[in-house]
């Protein structure tokens, strides 16, 4: 199941020939992608890297599976287990791709250069170059949006990367030693444990899940006489949680977050965030709006995703773009529209579907599968070209070349009639904590909706079986069996 999130087996590594060049080759292209996320890593796994001079740039060494970022914050699962290092899935492919540790601060549309930033600790006497591509495959994601609300960056933790889950688990146990500190003063203690969270996205609901269900079984035992004062809200502006998920779901989370004391403030618009309390606007049952103020010891800001200032100026160079708002505009080939030799895949792009995980690795498989074929027409090109050009000089032979040649220009007939992109919703899932979660899984032609225990199961396996290498797979379950047996480390 789910299987269309792509990464469900990731065992068939095939081994490089060693004899292979790793100087670029000149007659081949170079293709340059951007990033390291769910797009540009499901589109380097069925990329056949033979076919160009494949170089790899992104901040971060490595792919994070970030549906389990949530079960991070609280120890439930330790960080190295759900990342895999981009070298390591490089080095498998069938020819040498280059990677590059660095921010692309700038894509030059016109000279088709990229400008590459290392924004690593220790700096060389090279920090800052260009690396010029034929062709560009843009999957650098988004950023957090804050909307401009005063306070958010200075002030709360984001949950997008695994810094942001180390942040998070450091300053839940601050708050917690804090208030256990001797004479602390009643509200204080009350402030510090109150655990606010803004966005009642999936981030935000599984966060609030895990939190719960952290104090709930390590906590409460470890620091009983603080633990009756834990609290946690889940602010939304909308009138209710997990928009995407059926009505049915939404009633089911709410209801188990009221049983498991999660405060829900819906209808509630944070407008400011202070060091220590944020301030929002309520909209009352009869349309009446009112401001309240709310202490916190940790807020988390999962209010979704913008786009980031390389997209911004990459968009403002393509006239095309300028009507695009969420993102790079790409037509059902992927292709950014307006430009040369530029797609785009996952959170970046906007091809009608909403960006999530599954939505941008189905991309980057389609647009590897595509990327393949366009080499393999070139190829055949050549073929019947060459072919057709002896043809010619040698009459004697015509008859076994004309075959050839039909034969040839039908599988070329067959490679170029590659269909455009269709996203394929295989279902969405959550865990609300309690051990449970909520599925709205893709079923013949309809929709299941399922919530609980069971669901809590299949969740777990889903995410098993989606993690990207089976030493992530082996690491997440004994990650998940040492936390059942020992609690969850509370060590900061
Ligand atoms: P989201 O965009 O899904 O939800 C953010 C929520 O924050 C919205 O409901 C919005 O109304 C609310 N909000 C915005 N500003 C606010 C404010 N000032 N005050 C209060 N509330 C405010 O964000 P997300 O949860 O980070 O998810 C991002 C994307 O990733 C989505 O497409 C989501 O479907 C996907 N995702 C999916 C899963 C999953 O399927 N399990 C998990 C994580 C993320």
């Amino acid at each position: 199941l789910l299987t269309g999130v792509g990464f469900v087996i990731y065992d068939g590594y095939t081994d490089r020939n060693p004899e292979e060049q790793f100087a670029p080759d000149p007659t081949k292209k170079t293709l340059v992608v951007l990033g390291t996320g769910w797009g540009s890593v499901a589109f380097l796994k069925k990329l056949d890297t033979s076919n160009y001079n494949v170089i790899v740039i992104s901040p971060r060494n490595y792919f994070l599976f970030t549906p389990l970022l949530p079960s991070c914050t609280t120890g439930n699962i330790e960080h190295r287990s759900i990342m895999e290092p981009v070298r390591q899935i490089l080095r498998h492919k069938k020819a040498h791709a280059k990677f590059y540790e660095a921010e692309a601060t700038r894509v030059d549309v016109e000279k088709k250069v990229i400008k590459i930033t290392d924004n690593s600790d220790i700096k060389g006497k090279v920090h800052e170059t260009e690396v010029p591509y034929d062709m560009l495959v843009v999957g650098v994601g988004a950023e957090n949006a804050t909307f401009g609300i005063p306070g958010v960056r200075e002030h709360s933790c984001f949950l997008k990367e695994i810094r942001d889950a180390q942040a998070i688990r450091t300053k839940i146990m601050d708050c917690v030693e804090t208030a256990a500190f001797k004479d602390q003063a009643p509200e204080e203690v009350d402030r510090l444990l109150h655990m606010v969270v803004v966005g009642g996205g999936p981030t935000g609901v599984e966060f609030a899940g895990e939190l719960r269900d952290f104090f709930d079984d390590d906590i409460q035992k470890l620091i009983p006489d603080i633990a009756p004062r834990f609290k946690v809200t889940l602010i939304e502006a909308l009138p209710n949680v997990l928009p995407m998920f059926s009505k049915q779901l939404i009633d089911y989370t709410e209801s188990t977050f009221k049983e498991e004391h999660i405060n829900i403030l819906t209808k509630t618009m944070v407008k400011k965030v202070t060091d220590r309390t944020v301030e929002a606007e309520i909209t009352g049952p009869d349309g009446k709006k009112s401001s309240i103020t709310i202490p916190y010891g940790l807020l988390v800001w999962a209010t979704g995703n913008t786009l980031r200032p390389i997209v911004k100026d990459l968009m403002a160079q393509i006239p095309a773009q300028k009507d695009s708002r969420r993102g790079l505009a790409v037509n059902e080939y992927l292709v950014v529209q307006g430009s040369r030799d530029i797609w785009a895949v996952g959170d970046c792009a906007v091809a009608g579907y909403a960006p999530t995980a599954q939505v941008a690795s189905q991309e980057g498989a389609f647009l590897a599968r595509l990327f393949n074929n366009m080499a393999k027409t070139q190829d055949l090109e050549q073929k019947i070209h060459d072919l057709s050009t002896g043809l010619n000089l040698k009459p004697g032979d015509t008859a076994a070349e004309t075959q050839e040649i039909a034969g040839l220009e039908k599988q070329l007939r067959r490679i170029k009639d590659i269909k455009p992109f269709h996203y394929s919703h295989q279902g969405s899932l959550a865990y609300i904590g309690s051990e449970k979660a909520v599925a709205d899984v893709a079923w013949l032609n309809g929709n299941v909706a399922s919530g609980g225990k069971l669901t809590y199961l299949f969740w777990r396996s889903a995410y098993l079986s989606m993690c990207f290498s089976t030493r992530n797979r082996v690491l997440v379950a004994l990650d998940w069996i040492k936390a059942k047996l020992y609690g969850r480390d509370i060590s900061r």
